[in-house]
C-alpha cells in the first residue's frame, strides 16, 4: 500500500468536509479583515536611508551637523565624482574620501567652526550634498526625482560596498588627496608644497587613453597678467616644463620668476600643465587637465575601471607604498 493510499485511508469523508469548512471559514475571516483595512494592501515601509554606526561632524553650508558616514560619503561622491562614473572608480573615490576625512579627524579634529572635523567646501575639504539637497537639485518632476533616486542609490550602494576600508601608509591613515584630471602624470606633493609625503608621488595616469583631455583657454591682456602676478609688465615670458609630467615647473615674466604652482594660484587657471602664446597685446594660456594633480586622478581612475581594474588596483596605483586597511570592527 502506498503512503498516499495509507494517508487517504486514515481519514473519512467527514474529516475532509470538516477540513474544507475550516478553510472556507479562514478565507472568509481574512477577507473580512482585509475589508477593515481597505481593499489595498499597505505598502511595505521604505528605508529612508541606510545608516552606518560611524558619524562625522560636518560644517555644511555654515551649519555644523552630525552625519551618518554612509550619507556623508554618498554626498561627497555626488559632488566630487558623480553617478556617471563606473562602480570601481566610485568605490575607489569613496575609500579615498573616507581616508581623507579620517585623516582630518585624527590629525586636526574639530578645527572648523562649531567644532566640525570637516567642511563641505571643495576648495578646503571635500564637497558634500545632503540627500534632500541632491534631490532638490534635480527638479520636482517625477522623472527628475526618479533619476535623483536612482543616482543616489547607485552611489550609496558603492559606498556601502567599501564602507570602513581606508588607505594606510605604515599603519597610519593617509591624507588621500585627489583631483579631477592629469592627462600625462600626477605630480608629487613635494612639487606643489615643498616637502615630501612618501605616499603622494608622481605616477603615470592613463587618462589620455579614455578621454579627450580637459582643455581650457584663458585670455589675459598683458596688463591683466602683469597685475595678477605682480610683475612690472608681461614681456619676455619663458616657461620651464617638466617633460615627464608636462607641468610648468617655473615661469619668468619680465622681471618676475615664479613656480608653475604659484602662477596657477595667482591666475586661477585650472592646471600647471599649460602652454601660452602672445598676440595683439594679449596672452593666451592653454591648459590641459584640472586640479592640483596630487594623489588619485578621477578621470584616470575611470579609465582604469573601464579597463578592468578594481577599486583596490586604482588606489594602490595612485598612492605609493600604501596598504588597504580592513574596516575596524566596532
Ligand atoms: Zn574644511
Amino acid at each position: 500500500m502506498s503512503r498516499i493510499t495509507q494517508f487517504l485511508k486514515s481519514y473519512s469523508i467527514g474529516d475532509f468536509i470538516s477540513f474544507g469548512a475550516c478553510v472556507l471559514a479562514a478565507v472568509a475571516i481574512c477577507l473580512w479583515l482585509g475589508g477593515l483595512r481597505g481593499t489595498k494592501e499597505p505598502e511595505p515601509p521604505t528605508v529612508d536611508h541606510i545608516v552606518s554606526s560611524e558619524t562625522i561632524t560636518v560644517l555644511m553650508d555654515g551649519e555644523t551637523v552630525s552625519m551618518d558616514m554612509v550619507q556623508y560619503l554618498t554626498g561627497v561622491l555626488a559632488v566630487e565624482m558623480g553617478p556617471d562614473f563606473s562602480e570601481e572608480a566610485l568605490k575607489a573615490q569613496a575609500v579615498a574620501a573616507y581616508s581623507y576625512a579620517k585623516f582630518k579627524v585624527v590629525n586636526s579634529p574639530g578645527n572648523h567652526k562649531g567644532g566640525a572635523d570637516v567642511c563641505n567646501s571643495p576648495a578646503h575639504c571635500q564637497g558634500c550634498l545632503s540627500k534632500p539637497t541632491y534631490y532638490s537639485k534635480h527638479g520636482d518632476g517625477l522623472a527628475e526625482q526618479a533619476a535623483a533616486k536612482a543616482n543616489w542609490e547607485y552611489m550609496e550602494n558603492c559606498v556601502q560596498q567599501v564602507l570602513g576600508y581606508s588607505v594606510e601608509y605604515q599603519g597610519q591613515v593617509i591624507n588621500a588627496m585627489y583631483h579631477d584630471s592629469s592627462p600625462y602624470s600626477t605630480v608629487s606633493f613635494e612639487s606643489v608644497f615643498g616637502y615630501d609625503v612618501p605616499y603622494l608621488q608622481a605616477v603615470s595616469s592613463p587618462e589620455l587613453t579614455g578621454f579627450e583631455p580637459r582643455r581650457q583657454m584663458y585670455i589675459f591682456s598683458t596688463d591683466e597678467l602683469a597685475s595678477a602676478v605682480s610683475a612690472t609688465g608681461a614681456q619676455n615670458i619663458t616657461l620651464t616644463t617638466d617633460t615627464a609630467t608636462g607641468r610648468v615647473s617655473s615661469i619668468s615674466i619680465s622681471d618676475t620668476t615664479m613656480s608653475g604652482v604659484d602662477f596657477r594660484s595667482k591666475t586661477g587657471i585650472r592646471s600647471t600643465c599649460f602652454s601660452l602664446s602672445c598676440s595683439g597685446g594679449n596672452v593666451y594660456i592653454y591648459t590641459l587637465g584640472w586640479g592640483h594633480g596630487i594623489g588619485l586622478c578621477q578621470r584616470g581612475a575611470e579609465v582604469m575601471a573601464r579597463q578592468g581594474s578594481t577599486w583596490q588596483d586604482i588606489l594602490l596605483h595612485y598612492y605609493s607604498g600604501v596598504t588597504i586597511a580592513e574596516p575596524e570592527s566596532n
